[in-house]
């Protein structure tokens, strides 16, 4: 079984809507509710805690929190408020894992999902859980939603000029949601304040603990709203969706 964490506590400064992000209005529906609506609609999905804005009610149905300052003490202060992990015992819970908490074969799941990406489906969510099930998940640690980069992309120098063209064949634009191991993920977090603020994905505090983390084929449609444009091409893919 897992737990859901929405993080929703960002203050959108560059939609500029005025209020935080989560409040704002997607097809007659905050973007919250939207994330809300997707973790309680997934099968195997049991609990559903939101990191918040201050002074923003939590969701029916869900345990609410309020958000750090930065994405990852969001993430952190949101899984702190999950419920004591289960250690050891006939489903694994982590017991196999190793000494840095990484390696694991079995144990609680926890799917992070931003509350900026509404439009992440339900089979999106339940197939990142499924990556670490089964023979293919062992030895896995998490499993994120991404899709190959479109676009050619450089590395630029401070002085605006191209010091190297990437392999675009071997890089993934990155979404969320991303399920992990919760004693993986609990150990990745329990780092300094510095690094948390540093991490623009929660994989990455895995990745640097020596964590196995696999690609699940995302959907373009998943997108991160974060400014006017993102919101108006969420409007009319909403729009088109069949009723
Ligand atoms: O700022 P950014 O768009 O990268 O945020 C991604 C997600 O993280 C958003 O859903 C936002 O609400 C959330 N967030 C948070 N706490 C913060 C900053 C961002 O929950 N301090």
């Amino acid at each position: 079984m897992a737990v859901a964490l929405i993080v929703a506590a960002g203050d959108g400064e560059r939609l500029g809507a005025g209020r935080p992000k989560a409040l704002v209005e997607l097809a007659g529906r905050s973007l919250l509710a939207w994330s809300v609506d997707l973790m309680l609609g997934c099968d195997g999905v049991q609990r559903v805690v939101v990191a918040l804005p201050p002074g923003v009610p939590a969701p029916a149905g869900t345990v609410g929190v309020q958000g750090g300052s930065v994405r990852s003490e969001s993430v952190a202060r949101a899984l702190a408020a999950a419920g004591a992990a289960r250690v050891g015992g006939a489903a694994g819970a982590g017991g196999d894992a190793g000494a840095a908490g990484v390696g694991g074969t079995g144990g609680d799941l926890v799917v992070v999902h931003d509350a900026a990406r509404p439009l992440a489906s339900v089979e999106l969510v339940q197939r990142t859980i499924a990556a670490l099930a089964g023979d293919s998940g062992v030895g896995v640690d998490g499993a994120i939603a991404a899709v190959p980069v479109s676009d050619t992309v450089k590395r630029v120098g401070e002085d605006g000029v191209v010091s190297e063209t990437l392999d675009r064949s071997a890089l993934w634009a990155v979404q969320t949601p991303q399920v992990f191991r919760r004693t993986a993920l609990e150990r990745a977090l329990d780092v300094p304040a510095e690094i948390l603020a540093a991490a623009t994905d929660d994989a990455w505090l895995v990745e640097r603990m020596g964590g196995r983390i696999v690609v699940v084929p995302g959907e373009s449609a998943n997108l991160k709203i974060t400014t006017p444009l993102d919101l108006a091409l969420a409007e009319l893919l909403v729009a088109r969706r069949p009723a």
